[in-house]
């Protein structure tokens, strides 16, 4: 146990470097060496011979948090991790202290009981039915369910598994099925495309839904998709639709998919990992219009909820469907209890799992649900201020008008790799960091406006090193490039 003294310490650092990131004082991001890193943090030595404490620890704290990626600065725009929020940074480090293994109710009570909050609360944020408390009835079966899992793509991984067990329950017990596809727009996360892998039932279960020239799925095509699928033999385990997709931040019309869906009986996914927090924006609710008709849904609280890593929900309307996605025994876990709460173990590929509720609970319970909704409402429409002052820029070109807090942009005038080489001087300069994104067949430039501290001068700023850095681009990068094909491949965005 650490003595009280090296908590001064840490909290000390951690307040320093809050400081200095807030006013922008130190770089951005540190990419040094790791061997030259090893050596400063004295990996070798601590680990031999312990003594990490009083001035040692000091001086590890400075080396560490020197190389550490500052969410807090102004010109973080890059990956689409939340920029943590200091109530959900202390449920961290209460969930660490007490770490209780709260997937089973009995070994986390407290946990557990935030987990069942904030899920029954996300729940109904989507607009279907509560779980109701162990005991009480509501004279129906019609209530939904969820888990939090350590990520998005875990949740991913989690919801497909319970689609495919709700498609054909004989696969846990048998295996694939091989005429099982899932249909998915070429814009969709990786973590789609993994989970089939990883699920065994390769990449080529996976069929691109049709997409219009932005990379939204396109209802009717959808509707006539699955018509020929059918008619081929194949049987639709799930469509997953985007809210929003990684690459530009865009919706999938999910009402219409939704209809389609529901009338076709198809499962209906939605990877609303980076944007079901829209949920709570007045402004933007409407882009996920429709998603009630959806049958699972995953939401990452650790990207627009302010929530440290790691914490992703899977939800599902109808609570039959995620309790049967793992058909599996551990006698020594899952037995038969009479007991007065919920484990969650049988829907998570965890077994061990943290404390991920309290974590979000202690955001949602700092701030208020409706100061969160004007955060995202905040950061949305930051980005559509931001997508203006480029599309009138002479020399910048802007990819796609957005529809969350992604921004795709390129300089005018440079190829792909052009626009590659200015990203990588602009991190040099260690004021900035954005990050790039393939999309509709280019390489963009692509901000994500993640910190709430980020305004409009931390903008201009990193444009303005942009511009600059073109002046000295070689002529071989500066060449106008060719339009690709954006309509071959599989999902494949990979930014975060
Ligand atoms: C980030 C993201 C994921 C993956 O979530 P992780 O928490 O990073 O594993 C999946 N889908 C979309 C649309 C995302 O933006």
């Amino acid at each position: 146990m650490p003595v009280s003294s090296d908590f001064d310490r840490v909290e000390k650092a951690l307040n320093r470097f809050l400081e200095e990131s807030l006013a922008g004082e130190r770089p951005v991001i540190s990419v040094r060496p790791l061997g030259e890193l090893l050596e400063e943090l004295r990996v070798d030595e601590l680990i031999s011979h312990g003594g990490l404490t009083d001035e040692r620890l000091d001086e590890f704290l400075q080396t560490y948090l020197g190389a550490a990626s500052r969410m807090q600065h102004p010109g973080m725009m890059g990956h689409q991790v939340g920029c943590p929020h200091p109530g959900g940074v202390l449920g961290g480090f209460i969930d660490a202290f007490t770490n209780n293994p709260m997937n089973i109710y009995e070994m986390g009570a407290s946990a557990a009981a935030l987990e069942f909050a904030v899920i029954n609360w996300m729940l109904k944020k989507v607009g279907w039915f509560p779980v109701p408390l162990p005991g009480e009835s509501r004279g129906t079966d019609h209530f939904g369910a969820g888990v939090l899992t350590h990520g998005g793509s875990l949740a991913q991984l989690t919801a497909l598994a319970t689609a495919r067990s709700y498609a054909d329950c004989t696969v846990w017990e048998q295996g694939n099925n091989p005429d099982l596809v899932v249909v998915a727009p070429k814009e969709s996360h990786y973590s789609v495309s993994r989970a089939l892998g990883l699920m065994g039932m390769g990449q080529q279960a996976l069929r691109l839904a049709p997409c219009d020239r932005q990379g939204r799925m396109e209802p009717k095509g959808l509707r006539r998709l699955l018509h020929r699928l059918e008619n081929d033999g194949s049987e639709v385990m799930a469509v997953v639709a985007n809210a929003c997709n990684t690459a530009a931040g865009l919706y999938d019309p999910l009402d219409e998919i939704g209809e389609i869906c529901n009338s076709e009986q198809v499962w209906l996914h939605v990877d609303g990992a980076h944007g079901a927090s829209a949920l709570l924006s007045r402004s933007h609710r409407q882009r996920l219009k429709g998603i009630e008709r959806a049958n699972s849904l995953i939401w990452d609280a650790h990207k627009m909820m302010r929530t440290p890593g790691l914490c992703a929900a899977v939800l599902v309307k109808d609570h039959r469907t995620l309790e049967h996605s793992f058909a599996q025994q551990a006698s020594y876990l899952l037995h038969d209890k009479d007991q007065p709460g919920i484990d969650f173990i049988s829907r998570t590929v965890e077994c061990t799992k943290a404390g991920l509720g309290l974590r979000f609970f202690m955001v949602l319970a700092s701030e208020g649900e409706a100061a969160l909704g004007e955060y995202v409402t905040g950061r949305y429409d930051f980005a559509t201020q931001v997508a203006d002052l480029i599309t009138t820029h002479p020399r910048l070109e802007l990819a796609v008008a957005p529809q969350a807090n992604i921004v795709c942009f390129r300089v005018k005038d440079i190829d792909d790799k052009g626009q590659l080489e200015l990203r990588r001087q602009l991190i040099g300069d260690a004021q900035s960091y954005v990050t790039t994104t393939l999309y509709a067949g280019r390489r963009w430039l692509r901000f994500t406006f993640m910190n709430p501290d980020t305004g409009l001068l931390d903008v201009q700023k990193a444009i303005d090193s942009l511009l600059q850095h073109a002046e000295t681009l070689p002529a071989d990068k500066r060449t106008e490039p060719t339009k690709g094909n954006g309509d071959a491949g599989s999902p494949s965005s990979r930014d975060d």
